[in-house]
């Protein structure tokens, strides 16, 4: 919490909170900014994961249909200042589990294909229980090119301690890598109880052996509200365990494409999190434009309300500072390893170096920081800062803002020190 507070005061240069505001406006200004990205929440699951922090509910096929009348009205209605069709560069459907809405999703897909043109790939979470010859094919007739797989371990007891049952997840690995797909992501826990380097390192071969392209890993964090068992290994065993999955990852000619995400050479890279901007649609979906973060809220329920009495679904809004915003960018393309001076002088207004070149300065003497042309690369030291940072940043931040989220369907305000 003291380091959240004193980056945000060094970097913001101010002791204004981030704060969150109930009161919206109905109408989003993204026309004219580039690099734009497009999300989907699906909210629904078969059962849920006591790890999970995610907004999401029990399947029930009565409300998943009502649920998505509401998406295509939200679409609609997000969009309707449109002066025309806007290219949007990636399109990923998150959750729960998108696959049990999969005849949905062409319908929504080709409502949002009426207001843009998404040039990047389209992606899609998927539950490997889920994944059938069925589900596949349909995901490639709706144009879908990405899919990312939540294994989070092969192993055994890995799994039972984060409260899942094991799959035959190397054949539904396989089912995926002859399905094509131009992307094919394997998400991984690391610092679960008993999990050892040599279990994570297993665990990083056999999604590569078997059809990933690329694999992220996700430190085990223990949100409030969640029903963990058992409870995560201590930082500094995370920091070691970070270390010698990229040195493993490494080893086995494969790079680094984010502080958590590694890749095979020559394949295309997704990542579901950097983007300059980005909208977000169905609950608890979040959007970044140029002046604003807003979220919109948890409850199904209210959700469909809201969207039939033809208002956005938004539940909480914060209006950005200029300093804030630059942070804000900074944040999520450090996530990235890389900071391009070009792009954010574009979404900003102001250059790099006048904002913070103190900083830069600082960093590069550091080692944290290299300059490559109108671009600062982050090293591995700077990945380990960023590691703890953001793990700080979501139980301060993210763990406050969902546990008040999942609780109240459109808080009045909260305050983010
Ligand atoms: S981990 Fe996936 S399947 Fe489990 S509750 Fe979360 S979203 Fe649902």
């Amino acid at each position: 919490m003291f380091l959240t507070s004193l980056l945000r005061i060094l970097l913001t240069r101010s002791f204004k909170p981030f704060v969150f505001e109930g009161t919206y406006k109905n109408s989003l200004d993204f026309e004219t900014l580039e690099d734009l990205g497009l999300y989907v929440h699906i909210p629904f699951c078969r059962s849920l994961c006591s790890f999970c922090p995610y907004c999401k509910e029990k399947y029930d096929k009565g409300k998943a249909d009502s649920y998505k009348i509401a998406l295509l009205k939200e679409i609609d209605l997000a969009c309707e200042n449109m002066t025309g069709k806007k290219q949007a560069t990636s399109l990923y459907f998150g959750g729960g589990t998108p696959a049990l809405m999969i005849n949905d999703l062409e319908d929504i897909i080709c409502k949002l294909k009426e207001h843009f043109i998404i040039n990047g790939g389209i992606g899609v979470e998927l539950h490997p229980s889920d994944i059938t010859m069925d589900i596949l094919q349909k995901l490639k007739a709706a144009g879908v090119t990405m899919v990312s797989l939540g294994v989070q371990s092969f192993n055994g007891d890995c799994l039972q301690k984060l409260g899942r049952a094991p799959d035959s997840f190397v054949e539904k690995l396989h089912l995926v890598r002859d399905a094509g797909f131009d992307v094919v992501d394997v998400d991984l826990i690391f610092a679960i109880p008993g999990q050892t380097d040599e279990i994570l390192a297993k665990d990083i071969e056999t999604a590569f052996k078997n059809g990933a392209t690329q694999i992220s890993t996700y430190p085990f964090i223990d949100f409030t509200f969640a029903d963990n068992e058992y409870k995560p290994m201590p930082e500094e065993v995370k920091k070691k365990m970070l270390k010698n999955l990229t040195g493993y990852c490494r080893s086995i000619n494969v790079e680094r494409t984010s502080v958590w995400t590694f890749a095979k050479h020559d394949t295309e890279k997704y990542s579901s999190v950097t983007r300059d901007a980005f909208l977000g649609f169905g609950v608890s979906a979040t959007t970044l434009l140029k002046d604003i973060f807003k979220i919109n809220t948890f409850s199904i329920e209210e959700y469909i309300k809201r969207v039939n009495g033809h208002s956005l679904p938004t539940s909480l809004t914060l209006n950005f500072t200029k300093r804030q915003r630059a942070v804000y960018y900074l944040f999520w393309s450090s996530y990235s390893m890389k900071i391009n001076a070009d792009k954010f002088k574009k979404m900003i207004g102001t250059p790099l170096s006048e904002m913070y070149g103190l900083e830069i300065t600082f960093a590069e003497k550091a080692g944290i920081l290299k300059r490559n042309g109108s671009t600062y690369e982050l090293t591995d030291k700077a990945a380990y800062i960023y590691h703890y940072i953001e793990q700080v940043y979501t139980t301060a931040y993210i763990d406050k803002m969902w546990n008040i989220s999942r609780n109240i369907a459109f808080p009045d305000r909260i305050v983010l020190k």
